[in-house]
């Protein structure tokens, strides 16, 4: 799990913070693959009889080895988080830094400014070691990371500056709210993680991904590509500038394959990792691109983010009459004053875990719906354009597959909780079964 500031932005930026769609494909660069013509496929033609999923035994084993290992993680990290914030409710290490923080000033955002980093910061680097093997050692073990551990540090540290900093604002307007409005407080921190959400996911791409990875406009090495995808595109009926469509160096630090799309309106754009592009096929990328452009043209990210705000409002209902709850049966056990004492910080983080922990699964249920509109979209854009669709995405989810380790058949339970994307046999069947029945991409 990433630093545990995390768990406080992840239910009101849930969105971004999960953004970076899955997808991806083989064999040649697609700046050396010459440019396929737009060719129809003939409707007479008899479709090819589905393969689904293929491993061999030895990468089956290997998948299923990084899955499991990956899942371990997470659980782990789940209950090292409840565990930390537990304990430093019961023993009242808040209480012991909010008593400090008053000696130094009796302002409520000085108190958060102390307070804040201080637990959380605690609380990352306990949870470094977990936190080094999910992403640098696993990574390194399974061939998927080619970043140097410095690097990984840096990044490491550059996250939690990140999250640190948005932390010590949540939390002062948290306690400003509901010491306001002991009653209403927490709808008024509700209502404001939407303008937040927004503006956050309107600057990421210019502020926060540059941080960690390079940009530059697909156009400058891969013109061709870029004219299909122009041409797929205008095909649908559907207008991305170029200078909307970037590269991302992301074979600095990882071999797997991705795409996304991110930003809000200004922002708005779509990202190809250099890795996919050199793995893929120009007619596979198209797929890829295909359903990233989905996202962008159905609005799956607004969409999306309604939702999960929808999710977020229910879950924060419950949580606060948890909070209050709790605070009047242990509050005065504890060493805390009421709700609006930044004190309770830790059994706030804890009952926060625990919302992010069970809104996983719905929140995952409603990523998963519009992953799959985007690969069916996808199918529909490219007819057409790319000679035979079904193929092209089917071949790339193998390859994305394959390069990412991909769970071949991963438990019912663990789709139900941790799958934000249908798993990569499932969307394999879908390419190669599914049937536009017409050109026009449903919007
Ligand atoms: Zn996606």
């Amino acid at each position: 799990m990433v630093g545990v500031a995390v768990l406080l932005l992840s239910i009101a930026l849930s969105p971004w913070l999960a953004a970076a769609p899955r997808l991806a494909a083989p064999a040649q660069s697609s700046a050396t693959s010459p440019p396929s013509h737009a060719v129809v496929r003939s409707p007479t033609s008899p479709p090819a009889p589905p393969v689904g999923y293929t491993l061999t035994p030895a990468q089956r084993a290997r998948a299923l080895a990084y899955a499991h290992a990956q899942y371990r993680d997470y659980f782990l990290a789940v209950a090292l988080a409840l565990a930390i914030y537990f304990l430093f409710w019961v023993l009242q290490v808040g209480a012991v830094l909010r008593r400090r923080a008053r000696k130094i000033s009796p302002r409520l955002f000085v108190q958060c400014l102390i307070v804040t980093p201080l637990l959380l910061g605690a609380a990352a680097l306990v949870e470094w070691p977990l936190d080094y093997h999910s992403s640098f050692v696993l990574g390194h073990r399974f061939g998927l990371s080619t970043e140097s551990f410095g690097a990984w540090l840096a990044d490491w540290g550059k996250s939690l500056a990140l999250e640190l900093i948005a932390a010590i604002f949540l939390v002062w307007v948290f306690y400003l709210l509901v010491r306001r409005s002991p009653r209403r407080g927490w709808f008024y921190f509700w209502c404001l993680t939407l303008p937040l959400g927004l503006c956050i996911a309107l600057v990421e791409p210019y502020v926060i991904e540059p941080l960690f990875f390079k940009f530059t406009p697909l156009e400058q090495k891969h013109p061709v590509l870029v004219e299909r995808i122009e041409q797929m595109l205008h095909h649908a009926g559907l207008r991305i500038p170029p200078s909307r469509i970037f590269e991302m160096d992301a074979s600095a630090k990882t071999r797997e394959l991705n795409a996304y799309v991110s930003g809000l309106g200004p922002s708005k754009r779509v990202v190809v990792w250099n890795t996919t592009l050199h793995a893929l096929s120009a007619d596979e990328v198209l797929e890829v691109l295909g359903h990233e452009t989905g996202h962008y043209v159905l609005h799956h990210i607004v969409k999306e983010f309604i939702w999960d705000e929808l999710v977020a409002l229910v879950f924060f209902w419950l949580g606060f009459r948890v909070f209050e709850w709790a605070l009047a049966r242990w509050g005065p056990q504890t060493g805390l004053e009421g709700t609006g004492d930044v004190a309770s910080l830790p059994l706030v983080l804890l009952i926060l875990a625990l919302l992010v922990f069970f809104s996983d699964p719905v929140v995952n249920a409603i990523s998963r719906h519009y992953e799959h509109q985007a690969d069916k979209f996808a199918l529909q854009v490219t007819e057409g354009v790319v000679p035979n669709p079904n193929a092209a995405e089917a071949q790339a989810f193998q390859v994305l597959g394959e390069r990412d380790l991909s769970d071949p058949d991963p438990s019912p339970f663990i789709r139900f909780w941790l799958y934000s994307h249908p798993p990569i046999a499932d969307r394999i069947r879908f390419a190669e079964t599914y049937r536009p029945a017409s050109t026009a991409p449903a919007r």
